[in-house]
């Protein structure tokens, strides 16, 4: 049997970047893997490397700012493959700017996606990890924070406090959800080369990011995924909480 074969996972933000990565490794270890993006072509790239490859995965277009896209995903993945068991709640995005630039859609974009929409995932997958408990599975959710949620970046205000609000969110949710038998854990990466940055507008911030990529050797997404593999196949009774994953010579 491999490591994960009784899992079913659901990844969102699966279409590029640490969520494509982390669907490929959950999957050659043998979970099923309903992969989750707005961008449908790209899914079904990723479904035909990972079924080439052996395994068993399944493409769902959602917006996770559209609460009901979410929930028609959710109902497709139980009644393909019955309740999940690994909700990796990855989608976000990140757009930097200095706070008297008033960039007040870019806020609410970052708040949409990354703080409400992290809550209408969980708020359609919760009720199948409980169940999934209850029936005596392994069950896990992990949140994807930053280490934006601890360290100050000038111009990334915004971006961290969403994140500073999925780190904490998780610690309560683990409070709540622990003793239901359901996992809670949040991943805090350092820079990843990932199209995230790819998004940047503010010239600050572009300049910022140039200067990390003379400095700093950034994290691969497949390092990410690594973590996530590696809190999926704990033994049932340990939950690790908190993981900060950060390239050795970023400060
Ligand atoms: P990517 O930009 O490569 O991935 C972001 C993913 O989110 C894409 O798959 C994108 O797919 C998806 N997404 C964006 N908007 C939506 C939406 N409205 N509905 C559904 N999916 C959406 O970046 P990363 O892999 O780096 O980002 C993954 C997570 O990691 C994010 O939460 C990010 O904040 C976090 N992170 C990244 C770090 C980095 O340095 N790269 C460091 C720390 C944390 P699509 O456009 O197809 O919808």
């Amino acid at each position: 049997m491999t490591q994960l074969s009784n899992r079913v996972a659901v990844i969102t933000g699966a279409s590029s970047g640490i969520g494509r990565a982390t669907a490929k490794l959950l999957a050659a270890r043998g979970a099923k893997v309903a992969v989750l993006a707005r961008r449908g072509d790209m899914l079904e790239q990723l479904v035909a490397e990972i079924r080439a490859a052996g395994g068993t995965a399944m493409a769902l277009t959602v917006d996770v700012t559209d609460q009901a896209s979410i929930d028609k995903a959710a109902a497709t993945i139980e009644q393909s493959w019955g309740p999940a068991n690994l909700v990796f709640n990855n989608a976000g995005v990140m757009l930097p700017a200095a706070i008297e630039a008033r960039e007040t859609g870019p806020w609410e974009q970052q708040i949409d996606l990354n703080v409400t929409g992290a809550m209408r995932v969980i708020s359609a997958f919760v009720p199948q990890l409980l169940k999934s408990a209850e029936a005596g599975a392994t069950v896990d959710l992990v949140n994807t924070s930053s280490i934006a949620a601890q360290n100050i970046y000038p111009y990334f205000a915004v971006y961290s406090a969403t994140k500073a609000y999925v780190s904490h969110l998780t610690r309560h949710l683990r409070a709540e959800l622990g003793p239901k038998n359901v996992r809670v854990s949040v991943i805090e990466p350092g820079c990843t080369d990932t199209e995230l940055q790819g998004h940047f507008q503010f010239p600050g911030a572009i300049a910022w990011l140039e200067g990390a990529k003379q400095t700093i050797n950034f994290l691969k997404p497949e390092d990410v995924a690594e973590v996530v593999g590696f809190l999926a196949t704990q033994p049932k009774h340990v939950n690790l909480q908190q993981v900060v994953v950060m390239p050795t010579n970023q400060a």
